[in-house]
């Protein structure tokens, strides 16, 4: 069987097949992967899935991009190992869902497509019997998503760097007490410091010989596990749905669209984001402008001034915009706006949504999730749709206790995933804010792979 073959966004790099794309993870031309065509359900394929296990609807979505790299009884197994967790939804009313993406080794929807992503990139590995040091900056959550993905895999050599004082004790702990294959540095210096140090080593010419590559986030393989669970929770519909996505760099909202363009029967996508209201008014002026430096609001994981993502969307619709953020070529905007809608929600909105939701369902959301549903509450009143909406949950609210504690007097549960790193012991590298102090760290450390 042919492979499906992925362009670049930015036009210039040559087509790949899905396992070139994912061990590059950017293109060569700095644009992202994108599949030449969207693949297909084929007729009734999508309700025969009707019942299926997690696991087995993950098979079928991601073999239609992997088909002809990875066999069958591989693909399957590999998703029956990722997917130990469910997605379950909760039902508030008959027009409000939500889709709890939380349950995940470190309870945020990074997870589904991270633990997928960890699996692949260690079987391709063996595949051409090659072995990677993966280096990644993090302000927090992704690099504990992405450590716990890559724990025990024997192919690939994990380090994470994070601001020493710009990371929460919880999301520390996610990432220094795995040790194995992962080691976490602490960097005295700024999430920017961290990203400078491990872009000065991929360009570095001494470190050639240590294979280094990052698990960046806008590899393919962060963005296909993320179509599966909109196929599934939609499959436990009978009726139309619309799917609302709290939304920082796109990348979830682009597995929903995948989705879409997949054949997945859906009404709408509500796009909500915080005050980084770049997308809306993309939308209402056909301007785009990146908003620098982006703005700090409470669901921070959407503090996003220019979400990278963008350039799949745009390209979907037919446009293209480069790495600058410059439009080349304005996409298919009646369509843009036919599939979506979108809004910015206020951290005083946000806050004021986290505590209607618990008064009038007695369900706790956590900020991003309550982003998502105050923009549901707009949406509603702007069109007066009542098609049932599934709102993603994107975390669970004990990674935000001081904000939930703030607005509801209420301190989150913690899932046993999150409860079990605390107690255990932590081991960490600090390093200064130098480069040829962790060029050193790296060649003493991993100077033989
Ligand atoms: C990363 C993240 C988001 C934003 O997702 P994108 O794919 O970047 O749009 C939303 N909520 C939480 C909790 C996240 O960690």
């Amino acid at each position: 069987m042919d492979s499906l073959l992925f362009y670049s966004t930015n036009l210039k790099a040559r087509a790949v097949n899905a396992k070139d794309a994912i061990l590059n993870g950017l293109a060569e031309d700095k644009g992202l992967y994108m599949p030449e065509s969207i693949p297909r359900f084929a007729p009734r394929e999508f309700d025969a899935l009707r019942g299926k296990p997690y696991a087995e609807v993950a098979f079928v979505v991601m073999r239609k991009y992997l088909a002809g790299l990875i066999s069958d009884d591989e693909l399957l197994r590999l998703c029956r190992e990722t997917y130990t967790f469910d997605a379950p939804i909760e039902k508030l009313d008959d027009q409000l869902f939500l889709l709890r993406l939380d349950r995940g080794p470190t309870a945020a929807f990074k997870d589904f497509a991270a633990q997928a992503m960890g699996r692949l990139i260690n079987h391709f590995l063996e595949q051409d019997d090659r072995r990677l040091l993966i280096l990644t900056a993090t302000s927090g959550d992704t690099g504990s998503a992405v450590a716990n993905a890559f724990h025990g895999r024997d192919r690939v050599k994990l380090v994470v760097l994070f601001p020493i004082d710009e990371v929460t004790e919880r999301q520390r702990k996610l990432m220094t007490t795995l040790g194995g294959n992962v080691t976490a540095v602490a960097v005295d210096g700024k999430f920017d410091d961290c990203q400078a140090l491990v872009k000065d080593a991929f360009v570095d010419p001494d470190l050639r010989n240590l294979e280094l590559s990052s698990a960046n986030s806008i590899n393919f393989a962060r963005l296909m596990p993320q179509i599966v669970y909109y196929v599934y929770a939609r499959l436990q519909f009978d009726s139309d749905v619309n799917f609302c996505v709290p939304s920082g760099n796109f990348g979830n909202l682009m597995g929903g669209l995948l989705g879409r363009h997949m054949g997945m029967p859906m009404h709408r996508f509500i796009v909500a984001v915080n005050e980084n209201d770049e997308f809306v008014s993309f939308c209402t002026r056909e301007q785009y402008e990146p908003i620098v430096p982006s703005r700090n609001c409470i669901s921070n994981a959407m503090n996003v001034g220019h979400p990278s993502n963008l350039a799949r969307l745009i390209a979907l619709y037919g446009g293209m915009i480069d790495e600058k953020g410059i439009i080349r070529k304005m996409p298919d905007m009646s369509a843009i706006r036919r599939d979506m809608w979108t809004t910015s929600v206020t951290d005083v909105d946000t806050k004021a949504a986290i505590a209607r939701v618990y008064k009038r369902y007695g369900a706790i959301v956590e900020p991003h999730g309550a982003v998502g549903v105050r923009a549901w509450e707009e949406y509603v009143k702007a069109t007066g749709d009542t098609t049932p909406t599934i709102c993603l949950e994107t975390a669970d609210p004990a990674k935000f206790p001081e904000t939930i504690r703030e607005v509801i007097g209420i301190d989150p549960p913690l899932p046993d995933s999150l409860s079990a790193v605390l107690h255990k012991p932590e081991k960490m590298e600090r390093l200064p804010n130098d480069y040829p102090a962790f060029k050193t760290f790296l060649t003493t450390r991993f100077g033989r792979l």
